[in-house]
């Protein structure tokens, strides 16, 4: 360990134990991409349980869009690495979306409902995610400006079910950001993809350009102030509990999947009703 990751994992200790992320008798599925953040978590809430001798069981969870082996091979490795059981799975092939969806709303949706879905009904208790600080940062500034501020109620390093169907949503790394977590897995060679992971990202859209302008305004201001990020997210965090979610969930009436109108966004997208998939 060196002083950079011993800081590091005490932050994330600290996010997982205030906001009882981990607990006994969880079944915890932590969601990979493949990329530094999720492969981070994974590592952290592993460790976390071990050292504090969680009884708890840990499952990795990768949903497949017929990623290359270079996204595949370092999830391999680091399930192997830490002795847990990978749970994969292939969803439909959204490239053969039709509709006026943007690709990266319809694989975002796609990867919301499976998320839930999938490990519950593998008896998980929790979905753990790689979601950072400066994803957080930036929603919330993204959120801020477009108006939508029921989202803002989700910004917290704990969102509990709602819904008997519903996963309550853990994200141990609330309080690291994007270079903390490159850095992370770098010193305790932790096994990750730097490639880009969306594999429609070069023809598709322009989202990811834009969202790397917001990140980089983030660090722009870090110049100067050093502890931006810091206080930022800690102001999100108190700012959340003022929102509340107007949010009426029913299930939807094609799959029975919670959701907030009558037939859920998956089952539009790939429903014969509505022209998708
Ligand atoms: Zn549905």
């Amino acid at each position: 360990m060196t002083r950079f990751t011993d800081i590091y994992l005490r932050r994330v200790f600290k996010t997982i134990e205030k906001n009882r992320l981990v607990e006994n008798s969880d079944r915890i599925f932590v969601a990979l991409s493949g990329g530094k953040d999720s492969a981070s978590c994974l590592y952290c809430v592993k460790r976390f349980a071990d050292e504090r001798n969680i009884d708890c069981e840990i499952k990795g969870f990768y949903i497949n869009l017929d990623d290359s082996p270079e996204v595949r091979e370092p999830i391999k490795s680091l399930v192997e690495k830490l002795d847990i059981e990978l749970i994969e799975i292939e969803p439909p092939d959204i490239r053969k979306y039709r509709g006026s969806r943007p690709i990266c709303s319809v694989c975002g949706i796609v990867k919301r409902y499976l998320m839930n879905k999938i490990p519950r009904e593998k008896g998980a208790t929790k979905i753990a995610t790689g979601h950072n600080m400066d994803d957080f940062i930036v929603f919330f500034l993204k959120n801020l400006v477009g108006k939508n501020y029921s989202w803002i109620s989700n910004f917290k390093p704990k969102v509990e079910s709602t819904h008997p169907k519903l996963l309550t949503r853990i994200r141990p790394l609330f309080n690291v950001g994007n270079r903390e977590d490159e850095r992370f897995c770098e010193e305790m060679k932790i096994p990750y993809t730097k490639k880009h992971i969306c594999r429609f990202k070069a023809r598709e859209c322009s989202y990811n350009r834009k969202r790397d302008n917001w990140y980089s305004t983030l660090y722009e201001i870090e110049k100067w102030n050093k502890s931006f990020r810091q206080q930022m997210i800690s102001a999100i965090e108190d700012v959340s509990t003022l929102f509340k979610k107007e949010e009426d969930l029913k299930e939807c009436s094609i799959c029975g999947e919670p959701s907030n109108k009558e037939i859920c966004a998956y089952c539009r997208i790939f429903g014969d009703a509505s022209g998708g998939i």
